[in-house]
This record gives C-alpha cells, structure tokens and sequence, in this order.
C-alpha cells in the first residue's frame, strides 16, 4: 500500500498518521505493537481493525549447510512461494525473491517451469519475502528476482516492490543493487528501458542457436534470439548499462566449446558479462551436470573471444534452493 491506502484503509484523518505507519511497514514490522511512536490507543485500534498485518505464513525453513536459507511461504490463498537467501564469502547477502506462483514459462532445465503457473504474486508478497528472510538473518544488501515466476510477466507489482526496496525509509537499497532476471520477454525489456526503474537487467540465455534456444526455453518460439537481441540493443542505448547474460549449462545439451562460440557471436556488439551457470540437478529432469573440464572449456572459450565470463558459486543445492530448483516442495 502506498500513503493514500494506507490512510483510508486505517482511516487516519491526519496525513502524517499514515506517514508513520508506511516507514514501519517498509522497515518489515509485523504487528502494530512495534509502531512505538503511534499513541498507544491508536495501536489497540489498528490491531483491533487489522489482527494480522503480514498475509503470509512460514511454513518451512530450510539451511544448507552452505549457510543458505530457504523459506517456503504460505500465502492467504493457500497457494506458496520460496525465496532464498544467499551469502557469499565475504558475508553479502543476496534476497532471491519470488514472483509469481509457480511460472508459465516452462524453461526445460528448470524444476518451477514444471509446476505451472497459479497466480502472480502481489507487491506485499514479494515484500513479505524479503521481510521474513531479513527477520531471520538481518541486514540484506541484494536483491535478485530470479526466484519462482517470470518478473517481466508481472511488472507492475515488481516495481511497486522495487520502489519499496529502494525507498530511504524502507530497506533504502540502492537500484544497483537490484536484479531483475527475465527468461528474454521483449516488450518486457523495453517497457524497464524507458520507464525504468534503474536496475540492473539479467537474461537468461542458454544457447545463441534458435531450434536449441526453443527446445531449452519456449519463450524464444515467441520472442527470438533476434528479437530479443534488438530489444537488448535498444536497453543499452537507453540506459547505457552493462546486461549480464545467464548461462545455464547442462552437460549433454548446450555445454560444447562450440555452443560457447555461437553465444560469443550472437552476443556482438552488446555490451555483456557473461554468468555461466553449471546445472543444478533437478532429478525428474533429463539433464545432466557438466563436468568440470566442460564448465572451464566452455569458460575458456568465451574469454577467448574477449567476453567478460564468471562462473556462479553453486549455493543452496543441499536445500533445492539453488538456480533452477525451486518448487520442490510445491505443488502449484
Ligand atoms: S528459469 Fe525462470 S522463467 Fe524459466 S521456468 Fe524457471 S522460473 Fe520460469
């Protein structure tokens, strides 16, 4: 909710009411108890008004022994969402948030494209998320939509989120501190290029070849590797930003040096850092890990060609939380 709901929705006749109410809502309270600077009076109202603020519930929680968490949220509808949280050596700590139930995308290597789509979350359940993996493990400094759902399919609500995220009296992150990571939905990137908000923009990739593309991801038999070329072309004269191109790479399929070398070519002239992604096993899907010398080849070959190559830590695998796993323990 922003200032005018809130307002009404608590019937507050004075605007600074509703003012105070907002920061303790985007600071994560979660019950009117905390709101130490309303009159105690106005507290017993609002909780009389509102017994439970947060509309979701934590159902599990997972740890790896990695130090990954992975929550699964119930929701008020009984439908439930994951979301992560990832810390890295150096003790940053990244929200991987949800949004929506489950995802129509149906991406091949991916254990939620197998559940479906249910609904689109709302921007209080995408904050819920963040909330409750804050209240567990304290201050976070990223934030990547790259958990269940497609972000681009759902944008208005990830945007009221952002706005929420990067706001000073909330969380206060910085936008470049962001991610929005999104399987190639074209009018999506263009829509974030010129409205924004200024975040940082990840595609997932995962072969630059169209018929391997469209076996891998179906979203390229609408949205093709041209297509979302000239789309991504058109993200970077916009905002001048660097896009980081997402490699998920499963041994018998798209993991070959010359796999590398089609992406490398398809990739000119954008301005890209590529993120290769060793599979994560999901066992009811036909793929299988590459090995170590194909995760370096591969690697290899793409800094041959002068791109930028990172390979992703591999975090959250002993709780199914890691890149693609989600939804092991939901049925959408
Ligand atoms: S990889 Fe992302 S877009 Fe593709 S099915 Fe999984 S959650 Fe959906």
């Amino acid at each position: 909710m922003g200032l005018p709901e809130i307002a009404a929705a608590c019937s507050f006749r004075a605007a600074f009411r509703a003012r105070q109410v907002y920061h303790w809502l985007a600071r994560g309270a979660s019950s009117f108890d905390e709101m130490t600077d309303l009159p105690l009076a106005e507290r017993e109202r609002l909780s009389r008004l509102f017994p439970r603020i947060w509309s979701s519930q934590v159902a599990s929680e997972l740890e790896d022994e990695d130090g990954s968490l992975k929550l699964q949220l119930r929701l008020s509808d009984g439908a439930a969402v994951e979301c992560v949280l990832l810390e890295d050596i150096e003790g940053r700590r990244t929200a991987c948030l949800s949004s929506q139930v489950g995802c129509p995308m149906r991406c091949a290597f991916c254990k939620t494209g197998t559940l479906g789509y249910l609904r689109d979350l709302t921007p209080g359940e995408i904050m819920e998320q963040f909330h409750q993996l804050s209240s567990r493990r304290g201050q976070i400094s990223n934030v990547v939509f790259m958990g269940m759902g497609e972000p681009m399919l759902n944008l208005s609500a990830v945007r009221a989120a952002i706005a929420i995220l990067a706001d000073p009296a909330g969380p206060g992150l910085s936008l470049r501190k962001i991610t929005i990571s999104t399987s190639g939905i074209v009018p999506g990137i263009i829509d974030l290029a010129e409205r924004g908000p200024a975040v940082r923009l990840a595609v997932s990739i995962a072969a630059a070849d169209d018929d391997l593309r469209s076996a891998l991801m179906p979203v390229n038999r609408s949205h093709d590797l041209a297509a979302l070329k000239t789309a991504l072309l058109i993200y970077q004269e916009k905002t001048g930003e660097r896009i980081t191109l997402e490699l998920p790479i499963m041994g018998n399929s798209n993991a070959t040096v010359a796999d590398a070398e089609a992406l490398a070519t398809w990739s000119r002239p954008l301005k890209v850092q590529v993120n290769v992604i060793p599979w994560n096993r999901v066992p009811e899907l036909p793929f299988v890990e590459p090995t170590r010398e194909q995760v370096e080849a591969y690697i290899s070959e793409l800094e041959r060609t002068g791109l930028v190559a990172t390979r992703r830590m591999r975090r959250g695998r002993g709780v199914m939380g890691a890149c693609g796993q989600l939804g092991d323990t939901l049925r959408a």
